[in-house]
């Protein structure tokens, strides 16, 4: 048995990073950013105006308001998409529309409310004074060409999808998807939905498992819940170390009569790194790896399945689409926890904020079995081997759920 911290520099240094690819913006969401996004040119790219309204000399408006109209000529129309390219002159203005570029020679917008309106008329009255600038978006106020505006490794969002269109970015590098096979096995899963007999479970560990990948990012490209069956797990394991970065098994294992994960893992030529890791939930955590494969072999118990894959695999996930690293912080436990002597403990918990401090609790049910301690919940708590359980007061590891948010 290797502790926790082992395990994990074990595993760095067998992750790969995996090819970018190149995407349409439009299919880009939630995928890691392979390359820096720079402006190739400031925005606003050109002068233009923020409203509806005469673009002006302000010098020609002083002293104007509702009781003394200015009148200057109208000389023609600047809207958004057709610049005029006129120069105004001393007492002349030029109808400007939202997003239109500021005609030559004019320094200001008075809004259209302020004025005798749009119309065709040779003449405008102007009803306020203006001064320079106004109402006008300048060039380059946002951003300066060159600025980086995305860093390479940010997941695309809605926002990122928003700025990169913005500066003309029609597709982008990102990382492939990794392609993952997931498997259960045990001669007691039922699929949700059938009838079950004395003896028997229904599947979740997959469900929760196929969700988890992709919400990390991944693609299942293989699935499948197998008996304990040495044949049947040789044919899916070695389909799947052919085609899949990654493979993440379920259950079979641990030290049971009929746990043969690990051993057809071994038939196959899996090069083993751990199979047994000083934590609780989760202890039989195989991890290995095949000529082009990374394998995780996670326990049965729906939550050392569940924990498992978000303390192990969703960071591998991470790092090998680039992406940039989600931290864990302190808070400050309001209940006790169940630190483990020899063993690191994780629980799942409920983090907030509450008169400016970080506070957190773990779940009540703490079973491995009890995947209902995965309800109402916001993260992963994780305490270091300890000679006492923690206390009220004392502060621990906080690893937000990637979905979710403080509550
Ligand atoms: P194992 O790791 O195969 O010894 O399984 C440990 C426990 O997890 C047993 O009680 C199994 O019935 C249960 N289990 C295994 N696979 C699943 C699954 N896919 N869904 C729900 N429970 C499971
Ligand atoms: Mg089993």
């Amino acid at each position: 048995m290797i502790s926790v911290k082992e395990a994990k520099s074990i595993i760095r240094r067998k992750i790969f990073s995996l090819d970018a690819e190149a995407v349409q913006l439009n299919n880009a969401i939630d995928r890691i950013l392979l390359e820096d996004i720079v402006a190739n040119f400031p925005s606003p790219r050109f002068n233009n105006s923020a409203m509806d309204g005469f673009a002006v000399r302000s010098s020609d408006t002083i002293g104007a308001s509702k009781n003394n109209t200015i009148t200057l000529k109208n000389i023609g129309i600047s809207s958004a998409g057709s610049p005029s390219q006129l120069k105004l002159n001393q007492g002349e203005c030029i109808q400007c529309m939202t997003g239109a570029k500021i005609p030559a020679g004019s320094d200001a917008v008075v809004m259209v409310e302020h004025t005798s309106g749009f119309s065709d008329n040779s003449t405008v009255e102007i009803m306020i004074e203006t001064q320079p600038d106004m109402h006008i978006r300048k060039k380059g106020e946002e951003i300066q060409k060159g600025d980086i505006l995305i860093s390479k490794g940010t997941r695309i969002t809605p926002s990122e999808i928003g700025i990169c269109a913005t500066f003309g970015y029609g597709q982008l590098e990102v990382s492939k998807k990794p392609k993952i096979a997931i498997f259960g096995t045990g001669n007691e899963l039922v699929e949700p939905g059938k009838d079950i007999k004395e003896g028997e479970i229904y599947n979740s560990n997959l469900y929760v498992l196929s969700d988890l990948v992709a919400k990390a990012g991944g693609s299942v490209v293989m699935k499948d819940v197998l008996k304990d069956n040495k044949e049947h797990l040789n044919l899916f394991l070695s389909e799947a170390m052919r085609s899949c970065d990654l493979v993440i098994s379920s259950g079979g294992v641990s030290m049971g009569r009929f746990d043969y994960v690990r051993d057809v893992f071994l038939d196959l030529g899996v090069e083993e790194h751990f199979w047994k890791v000083a934590q609780k939930p989760g202890r039989p955590l195989f991890f290995g790896t095949g000529d082009k494969t990374l394998i995780f072999g996670l326990p049965g118990n729906p939550v050392s399945s569940y924990i498992g894959f978000m303390v192990w695999v969703w960071p591998v996930l991470n790092e090998m689409m680039g992406s940039i690293r989600i931290k864990s912080f302190k808070a400050e436990l309001t209940e006790p926890f169940p630190s483990e002597k020899i063993k690191y403990r994780y629980l799942f918990g409920k983090a907030w904020v509450e008169d400016g401090k970080v506070l957190c609790k773990p779940s009540k049910k703490i079973g491995s079995h009890m995947l209902t301690s995965s309800l109402n919940v916001n993260c992963v708590l994780g305490s270091e081997p300890s000679d006492r359980q923690l206390n009220p007061g004392d502060s621990i590891d906080v690893n937000l759920l990637p979905w979710e948010t403080m509550k």
